[in-house]
């Protein structure tokens, strides 16, 4: 598993990525070629369907490429599955579109969900969740459940129930989709400081025009092949 030590945080070496659909195949991904610094902010854009999706699993060890290597802090992601949760649970917040909190549940419960496997007491499960929506503003919310909050609150929520367990790697696919303006820029600020303060990795797929002006970098891709890669700030 371990490899030696590269300039980059994150390593992506001529991926590609074939689905299998019935008797055909077709080529999600191929010959992607990128580099991620530590603490960079990096946007992913590209027409939808064009693999932004499939490259952000493969980063965050969902899935496995076809061909090719990714490595992260100089660890190949990973050989076998049991390896990957593992992986996963100790490395990488998820955030998607939708928050999918659990209704029943209250916002700090929510948080407290990653750290249940892990062998903290209710106690500290508490403090550690309370910290994380602290840090996503929404201290005075710790008892609301999802339906007692906006959409913006709710993406929050799943941003600290994703920063809860204090990973390395923030990869979020289309954080800021279902939000209005004011919501989606409250997002974005998290992204940033999470970014530029806490020295996180963070990875957006967007449409928003916003989000990767904001960003540190922006890669755009097309039908499965990486077609630009520029500086932003
Ligand atoms: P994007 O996120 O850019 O919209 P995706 O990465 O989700 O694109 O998908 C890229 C292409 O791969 C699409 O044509 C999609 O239909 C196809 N695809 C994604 N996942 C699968 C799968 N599990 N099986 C077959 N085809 C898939
Ligand atoms: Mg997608």
């Amino acid at each position: 598993m371990k490899t030696p030590i590269m300039d980059a945080y994150i390593n992506i070496e001529n991926v590609s990525k074939i689905y299998q659909r019935g008797d055909s195949e077709f080529v999600a991904l191929s010959g992607i070629n990128l580099t991620v610094q530590k603490g960079e902010f990096l946007s992913i854009v590209g027409p939808s369907g064009s693999g932004k999706s499939t490259l952000m699993h493969l980063i965050g060890a969902m899935d496995k490429p076809t061909d090719g290597r990714i490595s992260v802090g100089g660890e190949c992601v990973t050989a076998s599955s049991t390896d990957a949760i593992a992986w996963r649970s100790k490395m990488v917040g998820f955030v998607f579109q939708r928050a999918f909190l659990m209704p029943g549940l209250s916002a700090l419960q929510n948080v407290e969900v990653p750290l249940i496997s892990r062998k903290y007491n209710a106690e500290e499960r508490r403090r550690r969740a309370t910290l994380a929506l602290e840090l996503v503003d929404l201290f005075s919310h710790l008892k609301h459940r999802p339906r007692e909050m906006s959409g913006g609150q709710e993406q929050r929520t799943a941003l600290a129930r994703a920063l809860v367990t204090d990973p390395p790697l923030l990869l979020c696919d289309e954080p800021t989709g279902n939000l209005d303006r004011e919501s989606a820029d409250s997002v974005l600020r998290l992204l940033k400081l999470l970014s530029k303060e806490l020295q996180k990795t963070v990875i957006v797929v967007t449409h928003d025009p916003v989000v990767a002006q904001s960003s540190d970098r922006t890669v755009k891709l097309e039908k499965g092949k990486l077609v630009s890669d520029s500086l932003v700030n």
